[in-house]
């Protein structure tokens, strides 16, 4: 990827890049954001690449900047519950993912699946061992662990490794997917959920997840969808934009052939409601109380109801896909460096 490097009118180092799919330098600017959930400075560009399609921040905080842009209440660094950890959740997870579910209690887990957030592969080897890429806290290793793997995780924030770790007793290391030393062909399934649309190249995240899964092992993948009918509404001000921390805009049609340019086949791909980001959308478009503030029960309730048929219609908020390796590929080196990728 290529990239020079600039500076924005409060200072920000910035580098502007080249496509990530398919390395072009067209773009179209889709608008400019800011960071509404948490009022940091800076304005960014979204931009449309001509040639493929990808939408991605562009110009971008240089890796060494962005640091700056997770504050100290960063959500996903600090712990907390998740859409799913509820009662409601707890019971539609038992009975969906349990080896002796019957066909109802599949049935009723596949529609929580779809409606409800909740998007998880089954094991196919006993033991299995899922890799979590960007853990956070451990929330989602504790239901990996609940639903029987074995798990292992990676998270670049050192304070949330150590929740997860000290908290749950978790193995994590800590550090970025790119510099982390994994084993080859070592895991059955690689888990990122809302983490792709943060790395500085997804293409050779990818490529590395691919080195360290397991032949046909797969990777399950939650994003903000792009073409969501709440980014349409909300544009600028869509809460799943998130920029400088996301610097990727996944749409259906970029994920698909990103994966399989880097030698996955899909396998499953959805879109899932997300009540808290269409709260947070609403309360930054009506700048009634501070977006990224707590969620109660009646706004979540509410959140979903209005998300349920968008969900359906693979427009709603965010987007999930299980994708398998496919066999016979050619093994690559450890962060891609076979196909002259650099970071
Ligand atoms: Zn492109």
């Amino acid at each position: 990827m290529m990239s020079f490097t600039e500076f924005d009118a409060t200072g920000i180092e910035l580098e502007r890049i080249s496509c990530d799919l398919c390395g072009g330098n067209e773009t179209t600017l889709e608008f400019e954001a800011k960071d509404i959930r948490y009022g940091l400075p800076g304005s960014f560009n979204v931009v449309r690449c001509r040639k493929c399609h990808l939408v991605f921040t562009n110009p971008r905080p240089l890796k060494r900047a962005s640091n700056a842009y997770y504050p100290d209440d960063y959500r996903p660094h600090i712990g907390g519950k998740r859409e799913y950890e509820n009662w409601f959740g707890a019971v539609y997870r038992r009975m969906a993912f349990s080896r002796k579910a019957n066909l109802f209690s599949r049935m009723l887990g596949d529609v929580y699946n779809h409606l409800a957030y909740r998007q998880f592969v089954s094991k196919e080897v006993d033991p299995a061992l899922v890799l979590d890429v960007g853990c956070g806290t451990g929330d989602y290793l504790g239901v990996w662990r609940e639903l029987g793997w074995n798990v292992q995780g990676l998270e670049m924030d050192d304070s949330a490794a150590g929740i997860a770790k000290k908290k749950l007793g978790f193995c994590v290391g800590v550090g970025r997917l790119a510099e982390a030393t994994l084993p080859a062909a070592g895991f059955d399934l690689v888990a990122m959920s809302h983490v792709l649309e943060h790395m500085h190249s997804p293409s050779l995240a990818l490529r590395k997840i691919a080195h360290v899964l397991k032949p046909g092992g797969r990777i399950l993948i939650t994003v903000p969808n792009y073409a969501s009918w709440d980014r349409h509404v909300f544009g600028p001000r869509w809460q799943g934009l998130e920029v400088p921390r996301h610097l990727y805009h996944f749409e259906p049609q970029s994920l698909s052939v990103m994966l399989e340019s880097e030698g996955f086949a899909i396998e499953q791909m959805g879109s899932s409601a997300h009540p808290g980001s269409l709260i947070r959308s609403i309360r930054g478009l009506c700048k009634k109380g501070r977006p990224s503030g707590r969620i109660s029960s009646v706004e979540r309730c509410l959140g979903w109801f209005v998300q349920l048929v968008p969900a359906l219609l693979m427009c709603g908020t965010s987007l999930w896909v299980v994708a398998r390796l496919r066999s016979g590929r050619e093994p690559l080196g450890e962060n891609g460096k076979s196909a002259g990728k650099t970071t």
